[in-house]
């Protein structure tokens, strides 16, 4: 039987009664007691061999069987029946008999009879065994579709539950990894700190010493302390590298709208050389294809993706030594365009893909850095963008990148945003060209515009009143000395504030200019950290009036 048609099958009034007997008289009156109650579905017949397949084609849910009968007695047609139904179906079968010994009745009992009826009929006996037998019938068939609709339930909230613990998992799976290159972004942004404080000492005392020898230029110990100086400084980029994958993102980064596919085709043809040229020169050949679909603007720093998208597609060509091909796709979607970056290269096993966004993780042993990825990963996550990895070995690689669309809203907030920060236009002036570099670092990692000059005249060379908001000059410096300096600039532009970085010991913990520093609007010890140089321009930039702000580019 099918299933459907079992859900109400216990709500119908009437049974389906099949009548067995070889004598047509019997069957004749049996079906006119039940059709003169109502009965409406009832089948006969007086040959036993007809029963099972009546049977089969009927359904019934009662049967009325005579057990002497030619051919086949009732118990072969009971036991023929019992094959055909369902183990655990409940099917009444009353048998009919003239007159029956206790040991026949047993036999029947054991065969699978459930009432027996005596010949002649008596009408009301009939139809009362007969719909005492329903109404069993009708609620143990109301029991098998109450058990499948709870099973079909279960089924579902177990398929459901299931799904939810896949869901769970995969979500925890993507915390995890998200925590773990947090802990790696915390950790490389507190060690640049240190870092960066440690080697500005280094840096500040050994120029301090430097500029107390008596004669730097033939001292036989000064070529010995620019080395520390370059060594420093030479940390000091590297840490700094480090530090920029995990630039937190948002109200410093300048933020342009952009087309991400003439983005993509820019990065294509950038990179072409390598996957076109060099492959063919290794004899292998590798196609470059783009599938970009009509998509919203994003907004970001083009620079920044254009970087992240080439070292995805140097990755690729690495991952294909026999060559293959590479696609580059955009697509729509919800609220962010999707970026594709796919190869049929190599793939990457499961260890591989775990690891491959960690700072220093490669698998090219001397030809790679291990940087490509964690770069690309600090740029996405700057842009408030999603990345997945996709990857089975043998198979290919694609990189899933989702950046959120440019919204005309989000310019305002990074305005206002912006207001906070106030980035200046500074001039930085040092002759020392690894001190410039050090404090432009510092100036630029609070998004200030720095434009540095090795001398007081380069200096005044550049400076233009309302070019600048800030001057920051060293003290002792060849030719112009920073007083001087000061002096000249204040000259053009009065308002025009002007640090002073000094490795002079009195000034050190003094930052109030004196007397003997006319035009100079703060005195800056060496070595400068990057929290002092902070603070002092956080307190002209308080005083706004004094500032004669210029515009930023
Ligand atoms: P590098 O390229 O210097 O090794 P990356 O950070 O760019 O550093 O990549 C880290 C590692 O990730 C690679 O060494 C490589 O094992 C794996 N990888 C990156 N991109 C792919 C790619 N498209 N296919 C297969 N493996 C890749
Ligand atoms: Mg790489």
């Amino acid at each position: 039987m099918e299933q459907t048609s079992l859900t109400n099958e216990h709500e119908r009034q009437f049974p389906r009664v099949l009548v067995i007997d070889d004598e047509p008289a019997n069957v004749l009156l049996a079906k006119r007691i039940l059709t003169k109650a109502g009965y409406d579905s009832i089948g006969s017949t007086t040959d036993p061999r007809e029963a099972a397949k009546l049977f089969a084609e009927t359904g019934p849910d009662i049967v009325l069987l005579d057990l002497q009968m030619p051919h086949l007695s009732g118990f072969d047609v009971m036991e023929q029946l019992r094959s055909l139904t369902e183990p655990g179906e409940f099917l009444p079968i009353i048998v009919l008999t003239a007159d029956i010994t206790p040991q026949t009745k047993l036999r029947a009992l054991s065969g699978g009879a459930t009432d027996f009826l005596t010949k002649p009929f008596d009408h009301a006996e009939v139809l009362q065994r007969v719909q005492n037998l329903w109404r069993t019938r009708q609620l143990h068939l109301e029991l098998v579709a109450y058990r499948r609709d709870l099973e079909q339930l279960v089924g579902e909230r177990t398929a459901d539950l299931r799904d939810a613990l896949r869901k769970l998992e995969e979500t925890q799976k993507h915390v995890i990894e998200q925590e773990r290159l947090h802990a790696f972004g915390t950790m490389a942004s507190g060690v640049t700190h240190d870092f960066n404080n440690a080697l500005s000492v280094i840096l500040g005392f050994s120029e301090i010493a430097l500029q107390e020898l008596d004669d730097p230029d033939t001292h036989p110990v000064a070529p010995h302390l620019r080395t520390i100086m370059t060594a420093a400084l030479d940390g000091a980029a590297m840490v700094n590298r480090l530090r920029d994958f995990y630039r937190p993102g948002g109200r410093e980064e300048p933020r342009a709208v952009i087309d991400l596919n003439a983005l993509v085709e820019q990065a294509a043809g950038i990179t072409k050389p390598k996957w076109s040229s060099q492959a063919r020169a290794k004899s292998i050949e590798i196609e470059l294809r783009t599938k970009l679909n009509k998509v919203p603007p994003i907004s970001g720093d083009a620079a920044e993706l254009r970087e992240a998208l080439t070292n995805l597609i140097f990755n690729a060509v690495d991952a294909m030594p026999d060559g293959g091909e590479i696609t580059l796709r955009t697509v729509e979607e919800l609220a962010d365009v999707r970026l594709e970056i796919s190869d049929t290269g190599t793939g990457m096993p499961e260890e591989v893909r775990r690891r491959c966004l960690e700072p220093f993780f490669t698998t090219k042993g001397e030809l790679g850095t291990g940087l490509g990825l964690a770069m690309v990963y600090g740029t996405i996550e700057r842009h408030g963008g999603k990345m997945e990895i996709e990857s089975e070995p043998g198979r290919g690689t694609t990189f899933l990148i989702r950046l959120p669309k440019h919204l005309a809203t989000s310019q305002v907030k990074a305005q206002s945003e912006a207001h906070a920060v106030q980035p200046l236009s500074i001039l930085v002036v040092d002759d020392q060209p690894v001190l410039c570099e050090i404090v432009a670092a510092y100036l630029m990692k609070d998004s200030h515009v720095v434009e540095v000059a090795q001398s007081g005249e380069e200096a005044l060379a550049k400076f233009e009143p309302g070019a600048f908001d800030l001057v920051i000059t060293d003290h002792v410096m060849a030719g112009m000395s920073g007083l001087e300096l000061a002096a000249r600039i204040k000259e053009q532009s009065p308002l025009t504030p002007v640090f002073l970085l000094t490795g002079y010991a009195d000034t050190q913990s003094d930052t109030a200019p004196t007397a003997e520093h006319e035009g100079i609007d703060q005195v800056l010890g060496k070595p400068i950290s990057q929290i002092d140089l902070r603070k002092a321009i956080t307190r002209i930039s308080s005083d706004e009036g004094e500032v004669a702000r210029a515009p930023v580019a």
